[in-house]
């Protein structure tokens, strides 16, 4: 196939290459750092396929991104010797995106650019960026290991379509030029591309290269110009913490994480012993778009021995913690190690529970500055799954919850079961909720009228997870989870019992008149203290289901 083949985009890459277009302009200079790491990832790629097939490399193992600017011309190229791509590959990696979730992640889309762009950026932004600065783009490519003839070129406007032809490639890998739009042609100053890739790409473990700024001594002529690495080029988590800024900590964080925004905190451990492995960490700031979506990309970067191996190892860590970005390398698994293995692998699970306490223990500590509202408004419904899925942290999670209550009556969850314990009564023993699907409706629940009356405070709960998860916890620090909607109030005052007694002998008439009325609806009819305002309320049963359970049932068909 050498003829020249014109082909129309996918709708939803056509659909992203527009929006991301429009909405990413004023954060355009973002283009090079994911040309720089697809560039990065395409020699990781190589160095994990060239482990069992050495021949791939052609003899040529030296891996480095080579990026240089021709301002007369208003081009920048970024060169890498890494997998490359073959017609067929270039044709349907460029032109496609595979990525799940893409229909969802098109259908959250809102129409206010910045929140799009972020959206954009949690999605990937990806090769298409390219299309923000550059009116064309050319890509010229070809995978390791097959024949120089083997080469092909995909041009394309960022339009509707682009072409693909077969052009002789002599070695390996991806080169990328990019035709500058008449606004964007700063990005072809030598000077201005360096800032722009030591601030994104510093950490990139591969050498990025351009050619050395022209001394006065310089024997190169512009024809075979020396190269030099303007990066770190060490991966950065294998650097001792000491010697790595928040700056290039944050980062790497957007490298790994495609994140516009900072991450909130991180985690950086070596750990050496039985197990040796080194970890990274992030809490991001913001959900992902897919948050509450089951296959979304979870999980951990896994290098081995500083091998790339895979994305999303989603057995590193629990579900519940699925926010969670970051880099696993370890020692001892082997390097061809699967995703099958990962599974059955004992030490994979010690990794994990390791991981877990790790991440519990930094949220523990950003539980304690003021960062945390931010992390919990966000997230603490995800954290919530946790009290069913991970047993042996379930005191560990439960401390990070935080609750609207009606001691300060404000819709904020700001409040922990320790601030609760610390104003509980003496006499009281248990630790009593509310629990509606929305917080206006909880807090005017008329079975808090008595707590209220009492001074008792009660916990307002409306997230949905919340009744399921207040029965998974079941107690905290022994004190019992009491929902207020269900059996008898537990603890009353003398007086309030009192009450109770002359109320149950001034009504037994009436009582026993309801009851017989009701018979087919209630089980039961109780005069009760309970309520100073309105006149009745239903009252579930102890060993009921919750009112929110009762209607999941329902809506479930029992
Ligand atoms: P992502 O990197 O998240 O997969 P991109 O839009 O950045 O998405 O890239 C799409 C795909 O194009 C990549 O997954 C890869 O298969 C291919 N690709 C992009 N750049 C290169 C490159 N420099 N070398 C080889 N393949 C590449
Ligand atoms: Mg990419």
């Amino acid at each position: 196939e050498t003829t020249k083949e014109t082909l129309g985009f996918q709708t939803e890459a056509k659909q992203l290459l527009q929006l991301m277009i429009h909405s990413l302009y004023s954060n355009k200079e973002i283009f090079l750092r994911e040309l720089i790491s697809n560039a990065s990832d395409a020699i990781d790629k190589l160095r994990f396929e060239s482990l069992d097939q050495e021949s791939l490399l052609e003899g040529l193992g030296d891996y480095a991104i080579h990026v240089s600017v021709n301002k007369d011309a208003k081009t920048l190229t970024i060169a890498d010797n890494g997998i490359g791509m073959s017609r067929d590959e270039a044709i349907e990696h460029l032109g496609t995106i595979a990525k799940s979730g893409t229909a969802n992640f098109m259908a959250s889309l809102t129409g206010d650019q910045k929140k799009d762009a972020q959206l954009i950026g949690q999605f990937g932004v990806g090769f298409y960026s390219a299309f923000i600065v550059a009116d064309k783009v050319e890509v010229h490519t070809r995978r390791a290991g097959s024949a120089a003839t083997e080469g092909a070129l995909w041009t394309s406007h960022g339009e509707a379509d682009f072409t693909i032809e077969s052009k002789e490639k002599e070695t390996r890998g991806t080169s990328i030029t990019l035709y500058l739009k008449d606004d964007c042609a700063d990005f072809a100053d030598d000077w201005r591309v360096r800032s722009v890739i030591k601030k994104y790409s510093d950490h990139i473990s591969v050498p990025v290269m351009m050619p050395a700024a022209q001394g006065a001594d310089d024997e190169s002529d512009a024809e075979t110009p020396t190269w030099e690495a303007i990066n770190e080029a060490t991966a950065l988590w294998t650097r001792s913490k000491a010697d790595i800024t928040d700056d290039e900590y944050q980062s790497f964080y957007k490298h790994i994480s495609h994140d516009f925004d900072d991450a909130l905190t991180w985690s950086h451990n070596k750990v050496e012993g039985k197990l040796e492995y080194t970890s990274l960490l992030y809490v991001p700031k913001n959900a992902p778009f897919d948050l509450w979506n089951r296959d979304m990309a979870k999980g951990l970067k896994l290098y081995v021995q500083r091998t790339f191996i895979m994305d999303e190892a989603e057995q590193f860590l629990p579900l519940y913690l699925r926010f969670i970005k970051g880099v696993v390398d370890s020692n001892d698994l082997p390097l061809n190690v699967s995703r099958e293995i990962l599974q059955k692998d004992g030490a994979v699970e010690n990794m994990r529970s390791a991981l877990t306490k790790r991440v519990l223990d930094m949220l523990s500590k950003l539980a304690k500055g003021d960062d945390y509202h931010q992390f919990w408004s966000t997230f603490g419904p995800v954290i919530k799954e946790g009290l069913g899925e991970d047993f042996a942290n379930k005191d560990k999670i439960a401390k990070l919850l935080r609750f609207s209550t009606t001691h300060s009556d404000s819709e904020v969850q700001d409040q922990s079961f320790d601030d609760y314990l610390g104003r509980m009564k003496p006499e009281q023993d248990k630790i009593y909720y509310v629990f509606a699907e929305n917080h206006n409706t909880a807090r005017r629940s008329p079975h808090l009228e008595y707590f209220r009356k009492e001074g008792i405070e009660v916990l307002i709960l409306s997230d949905r997870i919340d009744d399921w998860a207040m029965m998974q916890l079941g107690e905290y620090e022994g004190k019992k989870l009491q929902d207020v909607a269900k059996g008898d109030l537990a603890q009353q005052s003398e007086e309030a019992k009192q009450a109770q007694e002359a109320l149950e002998q001034s009504s037994e008439s009436l009582v026993e008149r309801m009851k017989a009325v009701l018979s087919e609806q209630v089980e039961s009819v109780r005069p009760s203290v309970r309520l100073t305002e309105s006149p009745t309320c239903l009252v579930v049963g102890d060993f009921d289901m919750g009112a929110q359970m009762r209607r999941i049932m329902e809506a479930a068909g029992q």
